[in-house]
């Protein structure tokens, strides 16, 4: 043995904070605890399954592997123990004094971020693990034993603060896997009646795939509650949708209704089941920098691996697994990388995904509605990742645009295209409600021409990639010369001529010079209608937002240039061109121009001659 004596150790400090919070948790639905243990009972057994693949000798002879809740309603005790991989003494101090999983510490980051109380209520949505125990028990105890180690330990903890790690003696130990005491705090010896037992592992766990057995008292025969069955492997026409949500919750570790439940079996060349899940609201690793998938990969109901990568990245919030019996048991990491089969099972997975999405999206428009609002500026990654589905992910994507009423399909909008409209326009920007208001879409608005709105972080990225829809190519509003003339004005009038008069031609060439430093050229505006000015990119360069969004990001150094645009007709542009006043011509350009720029959601080129050329301008008005 290489530690005869207790030893007691301190939590780890997130792992204090956290236990604080479950000791003194007012949340109400505290039954989520036993989720957590059984899950964590099912892990182990799944792990001792997928370990004995390599070395049989671990699973032995001890017969099937089961989860057993046994209550001690006299005294007052819950015990969860199961007979899968148990823990090592370094396992149990490492698993049980930090905080390991990613999950967890989202819970605590958005604990951090609500303040408070309403960190109680978050803990129904994470699924914070073991340490939710605390929220039930003053006491908690684990006795463990690793599969083919002879010796076994004990850990022990009320949750305040420290724990304590000692031999246990082996006749007391399981013969292998681990079981976890709770000594219930007064308010929650419910825990050890067996109806509520029944209830909530019925209604909470009944998915699990180890079969799960209740001992409503020492000595009493055990009772079965679940009976272990892979969901997956039933026909459809006997799951019910309850069972779908359950096993979802329990596959996801996410604890809403699924949004989409897609369920098939692939059968020739190569046969596999998939069961996946859209879920009802982001997972906390949405948008994890690593941007991995969770899907499970199980050969013949044996859990494998998650980190297959059974799904492109832009699916990665789909949850659930895919079952094949085509694959060896022991298939190892470089296999799974370069299996054929997991390609066609990828692209197969894929395909389907998509196309019971593109179905929801034509038939239930508000419940596929929802899930674009989550899960649309994912998808829209795969417009630059995967060129070959482009065109279906460009026909399942939904867009904000001027056309008021809802979301609208690149379909919708190719409908309500102008006369001699050939492109589909679009605006982007980081700030919805900017964009809706910029001065570049006046021209558009006259003619009735819908501009999408696109204002997520990747819409940029796709969009610069030049992808056109049915033939019409996508152009960026604040792009190049808008062309507008040859689509007529919605109120029947001809589109006026941009340069109204001889007076605004010459203005155009003082500015010009006035702003050569700031601007590559100064002309009129086919997009202007209601302003004075806008800020356009040159035809070649890239869209002004884009390139903003590159230079943030570090990629780029330099920006172009913007082009200057004013709007001939406009009383203002018209004033000036008649003004003689040479320095107050000069302040009113570069003051047109900064206008421009915050109009764009940018700051004035240099703050100090803004305020001095105000500062002159309001001198005047005030004398
Ligand atoms: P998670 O299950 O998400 O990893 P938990 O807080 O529920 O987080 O559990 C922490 C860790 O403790 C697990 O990852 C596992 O290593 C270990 N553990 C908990 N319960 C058991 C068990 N019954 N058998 C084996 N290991 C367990
Ligand atoms: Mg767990």
């Amino acid at each position: 043995m290489t530690n005869a004596t207790t030893e007691s150790r301190t939590f780890e400090a997130d792992v204090s904070r956290l236990l604080h919070m479950m000791v003194h948790s007012v949340y109400s639905d505290r039954d989520v605890f036993l989720r957590e243990l059984i899950s964590n009972a099912a892990d182990a057994c799944e792990k001792l399954r997928y370990e004995s693949i390599a070395t049989p000798t671990l699973i032995g002879d001890t017969g099937k592997l089961a989860i057993t809740v046994t209550a001690d309603p006299e005294a007052g005790k819950l015990t969860i123990s199961d007979n899968g991989i148990g823990m090592s003494r370094d396992e149990l101090i490492e698993a049980l004094g930090t905080i390991a999983r990613s999950g967890t510490r989202a819970f605590m980051e958005q604990v951090e971020a609500a303040k408070g109380k309403d960190g109680a209520q978050l803990i129904g949505q994470f699924g914070v693990g073991f340490y939710s125990a605390f929220m039930v028990a003053a006491e908690v105890d684990v006795v463990s034993r690793r599969a083919g180690s002879g010796e076994a330990w004990h850990w022990t903890s009320n949750g305040k603060g420290e724990f304590s790690v000692a031999p246990a003696a082996i006749e007391d130990a399981p013969e292998r896997g681990t079981r976890v005491v709770l000594t219930l705090l007064d308010n929650a010896k419910t825990y050890a009646e067996r109806w509520t037992l029944e209830r909530i592992v019925k209604a909470q766990s009944g998915h699990v795939p180890v079969p799960i057995y209740l001992v409503e008292k020492p000595g009493a025969e055990p009772t079965s509650l679940a009976d272990g069955a892979a969901l997956w492997t039933k026909p459809k026409s006997e799951i019910r949708p309850e069972d779908y949500a359950d096993f979802y919750r329990s596959v996801a570790a996410q604890y809403d209704e699924p949004a989409a439940t897609i369920h098939f079996r692939a059968e020739g060349r190569h046969e596999y089941t998939t069961l996946a899940f859209v879920p009802g609201s982001k997972p906390f690793d949405l948008l994890d920098a690593d941007r991995k998938g969770r899907m499970k990969l199980y050969v013949k109901r044996v859990f494998i691996t998650d980190e297959a990568e059974l799904l492109p990245r832009y699916l990665r919030f789909v949850r659930g697994l895919v079952d094949t019996a085509d694959l060896p048991l022991n298939v190892s990491r470089e296999m799974i990388q370069d299996s054929p089969l997991l390609a066609a099972i990828r692209k197969g997975v894929t395909n389907r995904i998509l196309a019971d999405l593109g179905k929801m999206a034509e038939t239930d428009a508000d419940a596929f509605g929802e899930i674009w609002a989550n899960f649309g500026p994912v998808i829209k990654e795969g417009l630059y990742e995967d060129y070959e589905r482009r065109e279906q992910l460009l026909t399942l994507a939904r867009f904000a645009t001027t056309t008021t009423g809802g979301l609208r399909s690149l379909k919708d909008y190719v409908v309500a295209l102008r006369e001699n409209q050939t492109a589909i326009y679009y605006i982007v920007g980081d700030d919805p409600a900017r964009i809706a208001t910029s001065p570049q879409l006046e021209g558009f608005r006259a003619r009735g021409i819908e501009v999408l709105l696109l204002s997520d972080p990747v819409d940029g990225f796709w969009v610069s990639s030049a992808p056109d829809y049915e033939g019409k190519p996508f152009k960026s509003v604040t792009q190049g010369a808008a062309d507008l003339g040859l689509i007529p004005l919605l109120n029947g009038e001809a589109t006026p001529r941009a340069e109204s008069t001889p007076e605004v031609a010459t203005l155009l060439e003082a500015m010009k010079l006035t702003l050569a430093d700031e601007v590559a050229d100064v002309r009129a505006s086919d997009r202007l209608t209601e302003s004075a000015v806008c800020l356009v990119a040159p035809d070649t360069g890239p869209d002004r937002q884009f390139e903003k969004l590159l230079s943030a990001a570090g990629r780029i150094d330099d920006t172009t240039k913007p082009i200057l645009e004013i709007n001939g007709q406009h009383p203002l542009i018209v004033g000036l061109a008649g003004l003689q006043d040479e320095l107050l011509r000069d302040d009113l350009a570069h003051l047109l121009l900064d206008e421009a720029r915050i109009l764009d959601g940018e700051r004035p080129g240099d703050a100090r001659s803004f305020s001095e050329r105000l500062g002159r301008l309001i001198a005047k008005a005030v004398r």
